[in-house]
């Protein structure tokens, strides 16, 4: 009999990242946008899909879509870098900047793929922790960075799957003992848009940070797969060395770009949800649930009588799909709920509240 060749060790001891695509009615478990983008986006970008050459390769270097998007927050091409998805983005840094003998931190609980990522590309992880109330933590900050000189320090603000915003001045901070550490600070902002503020404001040539955005959340275009970060010149320029040839298809690169003359409309997305949050998050108290405060498109909450696994399975069964939390590490019983349109929402409160009462 063969012998199945083995991938390395870390791979065969990996679980995989996982998120339930089963058929419900109400889809509230991966935060994306409840609505398409408006539809002078899809006739405009089908008008230019229509006229791809597509027997050529696409730009290498996806030059007017980064162009665009370095317009959208005021610095040239050259400090934008765009790939499928942040994902791939924060593989690219990982592949470049982490690797054997690297370590990148990360505060947990926070989103599982700088954890993953890491481990996939051979870099050690040096994961800290959190706050009790899932602030971060600046003296656990200093500890773990100094103990383990991370190339690459991950925080993720808004946090998933908590929601929590860090304040500005603990961003600051972390980026200064991260700085004199020698290391990289990267802050996703998957949710930066739901968010008062970002860590685009201390972005500098002499600063060794990086801010990742995607267009899957906010800008309604998870199909489109597309992320990017905001940096240092120097180091874009080495992210490109990294990154496949041509990995970003023509189409992505139209969508992207595309989307960018539809701002307006998209902000509006943005405000009507957060206000949506807000109401969403006013009916939960009203329930015997605790909730966390959110700056993002989604809601974590831990029912206080059941279990949280009970609760997810019993909405399942009333169709509504949320994010089951209840067994992942800090998050004991805790579900994650997406804001959704107004009747989702709304059928997610009244399942919810005929279980919990
Ligand atoms: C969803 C998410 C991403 C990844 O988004 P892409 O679809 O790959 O752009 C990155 N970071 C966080 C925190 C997310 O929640």
């Amino acid at each position: 009999m063969n012998v199945r060749p083995q991938p390395r060790e870390s791979i065969a001891l990996m679980a995989g990242y996982h998120s339930l695509q089963i058929d419900v009615d109400v889809r509230l478990n991966t935060n994306e946008s409840p609505e398409p983008p408006p539809a002078a986006f899809t006739a405009a970008v089908a008008a230019e899909v229509a006229a791809i050459d597509w027997h050529r390769y696409p730009h290498r270097d996806a030059a007017s879509l980064r162009l665009r998007i370095g317009e959208l927050h005021d610095v040239g091409p050259e400090q934008v870098f765009a790939a499928n998805g942040s994902n791939e983005v924060l593989q690219t840094l990982l592949l470049t900047y982490g690797g054997p003998g690297r370590t990148a931190a990360m505060f947990e609980p926070t989103y599982a793929l700088h954890s993953h990522l890491s481990r996939i590309t051979g870099t050690d992880v040096a994961a800290g922790e959190r706050r009790a109330d899932f602030g971060l933590d600046l003296a656990e900050v200093e500890r773990v960075v100094t103990e383990s000189t991370p190339a690459i320090t991950f925080l993720c603000s808004p946090n998933n799957p908590t929601g929590v915003v860090d304040a500005l001045d603990d961003i600051r901070t972390a980026l200064e003992v991260v700085t004199a550490a020698g290391g990289l600070l990267c802050v996703d902002e998957a949710y930066g848009q739901f968010a008062p503020h970002s860590a685009m404001s201390l972005l500098g040539d002499d600063v060794p940070l990086v801010v990742s955005r995607t267009y899957s959340k906010t800008w309604a275009m998870a199909a489109a797969r597309l992320g990017y970060l905001i940096g240092p010149a120097w180091l874009v320029a080495e992210l490109e060395k990294v990154v496949l040839p041509y990995h970003l298809d023509a189409m992505t690169q139209i969508a992207g770009r595309v989307a960018l003359d539809h701002l307006d409309a998209m902000n509006e997305r943005v405000a009507a949800l957060v206000e949506e949050r807000g109401r969403l998050c006013a009916a939960m108290d009203e329930l015997p649930v605790d909730v966390w405060p959110s700056g993002a498109n989604f809601v974590l909450f831990r029912p206080r009588d059941i279990d949280g696994r009970e609760v997810w399975q019993q909405l399942t069964e009333r169709s509504v799909l949320v994010r089951d939390c209840s067994s992942w590490p800090r998050l004991d019983g805790c579900l994650r709920v997406t804001v959704g349109a107004t009747d989702e929402d709304d059928r997610f409160l009244a399942a919810l509240r005929e279980i919990l009462t």
